[in-house]
């Protein structure tokens, strides 16, 4: 597993390299989709959703703070879209593995859809989790699995991981903050959202709350 500690990082932080194929996906998804960003909305939604599925699945519900759904909240001051699920969450390993190993989309798929030149297609392939990267310069990701908690940011040129405690109210879910590049505000504006959540979301089981900005 290449896993390069960073010079004078600490225990509690870990600097890992993505692996080859998921550099590569990630290469091929911001040069391909740049004219085509608002998919990355479809995409964090979704793997919401699935986990949001898979807490439910796996009978994982302990109480109320637990109720299965999908929040939306745009934060204008620090320029901050935030995507949290209260579903299955991540353990640290899971999010090594799930976010910076394995490249799901396949390079080779999505390529020949590329080769295509069939912009349904491309628009229908699932190109995931790195696609929050058209919008953002940055990506941290929260989650909690089996009371422990850890987060994953990145710059999406090499990763870190750190344990954190009391961040995810429920007993499990995931938090994901995209700092947004500076061409990309328009993903703050509520009327942006609402219609990317109408346009891509309609038929995903769980509610979705979009919160307003302060400011
Ligand atoms: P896919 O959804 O096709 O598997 P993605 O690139 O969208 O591929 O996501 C990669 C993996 O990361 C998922 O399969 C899942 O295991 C994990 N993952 C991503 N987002 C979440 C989330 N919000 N909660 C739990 N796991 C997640
Ligand atoms: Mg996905």
């Amino acid at each position: 597993m290449p896993r390069i500690p960073r010079a004078g990082a600490t225990v509690q932080e870990q600097e890992y390299e993505f692996s080859a194929d998921v550099s590569r996906v990630m290469e091929i998804i911001i040069n391909s989709l740049y004219s085509d960003k608002d998919v990355f909305l479809r995409e964090l939604v979704s793997n919401a959703a699935d986990a949001c599925d898979k807490k439910r699945f796996l009978g994982l519900q302990q109480d109320i703070r637990d109720d299965l759904r999908i929040r939306v909240k745009p934060d204008k001051e620090r320029r901050v879209l935030c995507i949290e699920d209260t579903g299955v969450g991540m353990s640290k390993d899971e999010l090594v593995n799930n976010l910076g190993q394995i490249a799901r989309s396949g390079t080779k798929k999505f390529q020949e859809a590329l080769d295509s030149k069939d912009v349904n297609l491309i628009g229908q392939f699932g190109v995931g989790f790195y696609s929050g990267f058209l919008v953002a310069e940055k990506m941290v990701v929260v989650s909690k699995r089996d009371d422990k908690e850890h987060q994953w940011s990145s710059d999406a040129k090499t990763f870190e991981i750190k344990e954190t405690t009391g961040e995810i109210e429920s007993s499990s879910g995931t938090r994901i903050e995209l700092s947004l590049k500076e061409d990309c505000d328009e993903y703050l504006e509520d009327w942006k959202l609402k219609d990317l959540l109408k346009r891509y979301s309609e038929f995903v089981n769980f509610p979705i709350d979009l919160w307003q900005s302060k400011t």
